[in-house]
């Protein structure tokens, strides 16, 4: 950051640095080319006389770091150099000194100031105070330029922040909407596989779950009953005369019971149970954690609430009942031979006259 700072001593060493600084004078007479030169070489300056306006302003360049100008020239005298000179925007920050020895008046003084000169010195001039003017104007003159340079490579480097916060900010954005895309689809890769999950778990009627995914549920809480040792009962649930409600009333009703029952037992099962459809009117309930005793209450009032419940449909209002055959698991059995029990006591249900429960 330092090099970018100018700093008052910067100038100063500037101006106190005269060498290799190169100076173009423009007098017709050779004497004071001649002893302007001498005096500037002994301060180190690169000094190069002209002795013509013209002349110099064919060879003019920026590597001139002051110009020394007579005011009184033939062909072109050093007012018109000046605003010519002064037209050219790329010398704009060479000084330009005037030396005369015409006696100007205060108006015409301040007319070669507004010109665009940058000093008057009159001759006769003493030797050291025309060199240390010089010297200044030259040192303002390289401070003008360092100014210049720092301001350039400034204004790069904003240049370059900005192209980099544009660019940090497009990738950010970039970013963002792949990470939006990619969310959105991981969140439809998700419903998807809910989806499919869900149709291939679950009875499309009802809801409940299908015959596929109740027995793998079985099957998982026979393996935790018999880590943990805990009991489990199921209950297997047939509707009655179910074939008659179809025959009568037609399938549209008899789905419309199959559904409503449906939402009848799993209102009136616990969090823990699960519940699916075995086959055509036909579920199971399974108890976890649940010996026969308590799934014999549970089941009673599941038995009563489904025979005082009113059955709508648009045909009909109906009454059905359904019979039950409960059993508890024994350890160590298969999960056929639970079912196989549970049957059993179901069939016992229907042959007792049907709307009660048996356990086997
Ligand atoms: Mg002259």
């Amino acid at each position: 950051m330092n090099e970018t700072i100018i700093t008052t001593s910067k100038i100063r060493r500037n101006i106190l640095k005269t060498e290799n600084s190169k100076v173009l004078i423009i007098d017709d007479s050779e004497d004071i080319l001649f002893l302007v030169k001498n005096i500037l070489s002994l301060e180190s300056f690169l000094a190069v006389p002209v002795n013509s306006a013209i002349k110099a302003l064919e060879i003019i360049d920026n590597t001139f770091d002051a110009i020394i100008l007579d005011l009184m020239m033939p062909e072109m005298n050093g007012i018109e150099f000046l605003k010519i000179f002064r037209g050219k925007k790329e010398f704009s920050h060479i000084p330009v000194i005037v030396l005369t020895a015409k006696l100007n008046t205060e108006e015409e003084i301040a007319k070669i100031f507004e010109i665009g000169a940058n000093d008057y010195v009159t001759k006769p001039f003493l030797k050291s105070e025309f060199t240390a003017r010089i010297k200044v104007h030259v040192g303002l003159k390289k401070s003008t330029e360092d100014l210049y340079r720092t301001n350039k490579m400034l204004k790069r480097k904003y240049k370059d922040l900005q192209k980099a916060i544009k660019r940090e900010e497009t990738l950010n954005e970039k970013i963002l909407e792949r990470t939006v895309e990619l969310k959105d689809a991981n969140e439809k890769i998700e419903e998807l596989n809910k989806a499919l999950e869900y149709s291939a778990t679950h009875d499309a009627l009802t809801g409940i779950l299908n015959r596929g995914a109740i027995l793998a549920f079985l099957e998982n809480d026979i393996r935790r009953s018999k880590r943990i040792k805990t009991s489990l009962s199921l209950l297997m649930i047939d509707i009655d005369f179910f074939k008659k409600i179809n025959d009568t009333y037609g399938h549209l009703v008899g789905d419309s019971i199959l559904k409503q029952l449906c939402n009848l037992i799993r209102d009136s099962i616990r969090e823990i149970d699960l519940f699916g459809r075995y086959g055509g009117e036909e579920f199971i309930i399974i108890l976890p954690d649940t010996n026969v005793e308590q799934a014999k209450i549970l089941t009673s009032r599941l038995l009563t609430r489904i025979r005082e419940h009113n059955f709508l449909t648009n045909k009909i209002n109906l009454k059905i009942t359904i019979s039950i055959g409960l059993t508890e698991y024994i350890l160590d059995e298969s999960i056929d031979l639970i079912i196989e029990r549970a049957d059993m006591a179901l069939y016992e249900a229907k042959q007792s006259g049907r709307d009660c429960m048996k356990i086997h």
